[in-house]
């Protein structure tokens, strides 16, 4: 596949063999810088017995110990550098949805790289110079901020500094700007979506994209944004851990998003044992940051679950695919045994059109027994109507979840605005098991 003006730059399509051999490559730069300036990665490869010229196949990498989140939070705050304060021209956190805030910091190429790569997923949907892109993403901290904003400054798209809130004022300006292209959390952007329903604003806009990330969601989702903004809606996923967003996009074809393997080593592992699953098997991720300068963070067990598809993309690219992240392992909810993703419930729930754009899901134990119930919100015209529609509508949501979950639940349909609205990361689970 040549490289034309489809693509951002030529590791995109570099044939496959070439692309695992520039992995390899990189993937024992990064285990040397690592061994040689981070205290801490080289007790463990001592401990381990093992040296950094072992490494003679990528299989090797197996012998190196797991990065976990704990050693962020042990090495808190600057422990897993590998470069002097001197070098470090940047530091985000993680938005520390579990746990400690993980810190990690950038070298000034570190930040090139980083634009570089997400200014390639964004080339990849279609994103150009004369696009406005509107980042509606939190800019404190979190790196979905001004990770998006100096890629899409360096395609040349007009870049709106929008962040979180506000959400009237910020529906105005899409209209008044002409924005076409737009980044949030799906949890947001489903917000966004409600608010230009209210406003009745939605064919004033002029939107072609969305990236939406930072948080599992589902196909679904995707019908309901795609349909009430007009546009192609992409997944985007990342971790700060691994610079942040970038680290895999979807491309046009939305089968998958492509992960990065000239930036990142990628292994899929049974989280119990942390063997490798077989191939397409689903499992944890676990990433090996090839670029980083200020922190090369190795075999770092994301706690992701997913599924990796090697087969070549129609799109050209020969980086492999993502098919999907079901979600954290610790999202995963064990209700009387069996376990729940909240983004089966999601599948499940955006699918039935009296549904609402919000939910929530409250664990309870009654007797050592767990119950599961999910709230959900319905459209309005559903409690004006007749008594009778809503308990059968009620049966319909029980039974629809019964058939995916393989689980009761229990159903209370609630109105409109009755969960609270989330900027950010939504939280979709209350577990009161405990007290
Ligand atoms: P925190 O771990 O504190 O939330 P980050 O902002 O770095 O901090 O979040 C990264 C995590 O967000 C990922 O490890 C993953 O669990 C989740 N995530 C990111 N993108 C996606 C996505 N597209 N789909 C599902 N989950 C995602
Ligand atoms: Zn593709």
């Amino acid at each position: 596949m040549p490289w034309n003006d489809e693509y951002w730059d030529k590791e995109e399509v570099l044939p496959q063999k070439e692309l695992e051999e520039l992995q390899f490559k990189r993937l024992k730069s990064a285990i040397r810088r690592a061994y040689d300036h981070v205290e801490f990665y080289r007790r463990r490869l001592k401990e381990a017995n093992i040296d950094p010229d072992d490494i003679k196949k990528p299989d090797d990498i197996a012998k190196i110990p797991f990065t976990k989140r704990e050693h962020f939070a042990q090495n808190y705050p600057f422990g897993l550098f590998a470069v002097p304060k001197e070098r470090i021209v940047r530091i985000h956190t993680s938005s520390g949805t579990s746990g400690k805030p993980k810190v990690v910091g950038y070298t000034a190429k570190d930040i090139e790289t980083w634009a570089n790569m997400v200014a390639r997923c964004l080339y990849m949907v279609g994103v150009r110079p004369g696009d406005v892109f509107q980042n509606m993403s939190n800019y404190a901290f979190f790196t979905g901020g001004l990770g998006f904003h100096y890629a899409a400054e360096r395609i040349g798209a007009v870049t709106i500094p929008a962040g979180v809130g506000n959400t009237e004022r910020q529906i105005q300006y899409m209209v008044d700007f002409g924005t076409t292209a737009v980044h949030a959390t799906p949890s947001y952007a489903m917000h966004v979506k409600e608010v230009v329903e209210e406003m009745g604003v939605a064919d004033k806009l002029k939107l072609r994209i969305g990236c939406f990330g930072a948080e599992p969601w589902s196909e679904n989702t995707r019908k309901r944004l795609e349909d009430a903004f007009g546009i192609k809606a992409y997944d985007s996923y990342g971790l700060s851990e691994m610079n942040g967003p970038g680290v895999a996009f979807e491309c046009k074809e939305q089968h998958g998003l492509h992960i990065w393997a000239d930036h990142y080593f990628i292994e899929v592992v049974d989280p119990k044992t942390g063997e490798p699953v077989g191939e397409g098997e689903k499992g944890e991720l676990v990433l090996t940051a090839l670029t980083k300068e200020a922190m090369p963070i190795l075999r770092y067990r994301t706690g992701d679950i997913t599924i990796i598809e090697n087969e070549k993309c129609a799109c050209g690219r020969t980086h492999p695919r993502l098919m999907r992240i079901l979600g954290r392992s610790d999202d995963m909810l064990i209700v009387r045994g069996i376990n729940v993703f909240p983004s089966q419930i999601e599948h499940v729930l955006m699918q039935i059109p009296e549904v609402g754009d919000n939910f929530q899901i409250v664990l309870t134990r009654k007797e050592e027994l767990d119950e599961i119930t999910v709230r959900v919100e319905v459209r309005d015209e559903i409690f004006t109507g007749e008594l009778r529609d809503l308990k059968e509508l009620q049966q319909k949501i029980q039974r629809a979840l019964q058939r995916e979950l393989l689980l009761r639940t229990n159903v209370e349909l609630v109105e409109k605005g009755s969960i609270e609205r989330s900027m950010g990361k939504a939280k979709r689970v209350i577990d009161l098991r405990s007290i």
